[in-house]
């Protein structure tokens, strides 16, 4: 379904939004203070305007507030990041996401309404390093705090081993979604499925149960 946003700062994580929602078929608005940033979505986006967000006038002239979407992705100047995202809560945007440089601005970003922080350099750094650390590991996502998403070759202490069993191993601090087996996709395991060599497993658990299974090969 065709739905619309409006993004507003096109450095390189705004612009490829941008892009990958015009290429999906969305309807997107671009915003950028800089011209020479406006310039490459002129022919692209629905519509390319060259803006101050943080002003007031210029968002309501935009009819911005008729966004169900914003993503705010001013990640260097964090007073222009915080005050875009408080008067697009203002104005009522159904969802605001907002790209945070670092803890402290997110934390700012959350407590003045941001529907949605995302760290892309911090995540993508810890992605990276975690495909570094283990070879047995295919994805990894992050989920909150203590949580994370793993898809993982089975690790050797899982195999011959059923679905049951490893949760008492593992005292419940993880649990199996999917099993893979070649082409086939079990997407919820019975209790006595069987992990057999050369399975995949998409696991969410604790963090340091994760990483210990990551580093098993
Ligand atoms: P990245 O790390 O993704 O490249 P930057 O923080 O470098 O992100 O880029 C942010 C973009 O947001 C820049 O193109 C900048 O011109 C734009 N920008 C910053 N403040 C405002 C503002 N108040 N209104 C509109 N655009 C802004």
């Amino acid at each position: 379904m065709k739905k619309q946003f409006v993004v507003i700062g096109l450095g390189r994580f705004g612009s490829s939004v941008a892009d990958t929602l015009l290429y999906q078929g969305h309807e997107v608005l671009v915003i950028d203070r800089d011209m020479s940033k406006v310039e490459p979505f002129m022919s692209t986006a629905t519509l390319a305007v060259q803006a101050d967000a943080t002003d007031e006038n210029v968002l309501n002239e935009l009819g911005i507030r008729n966004y169900e979407h914003a993503i705010v992705a001013i990640g260097e100047d964090i007073q222009s990041s915080l005050l875009v995202t408080l008067l697009l809560k203002e104005i009522e945007v159904n969802t605001v996401i907002t790209k945070a440089k670092d803890d402290l601005h997110g934390k700012m970003l959350n407590k003045i309404g941001a529907d949605r922080v995302v760290y892309p350099e911090r995540d993508m750094g810890e992605r990276l390093a975690h495909h570094l650390d283990s070879s047995n590991l295919i994805e990894h996502i992050r989920l909150s705090r203590e949580y994370d998403i793993i898809e993982i070759a089975a690790p050797k202490s899982f195999y011959n081993k059923s679905v049951q069993s490893l949760m008492g191993m593992t005292k419940k601090k993880m649990t199996i979604v999917a099993i893979k087996k070649g082409d086939s996709v079990d997407i919820s395991p019975i209790h006595d499925a069987i992990i057999e060599p050369k399975d995949v497993l998409l696991i969410v658990g604790e963090k340091k149960l994760l990483r210990k299974l990551e580093q098993e090969t």
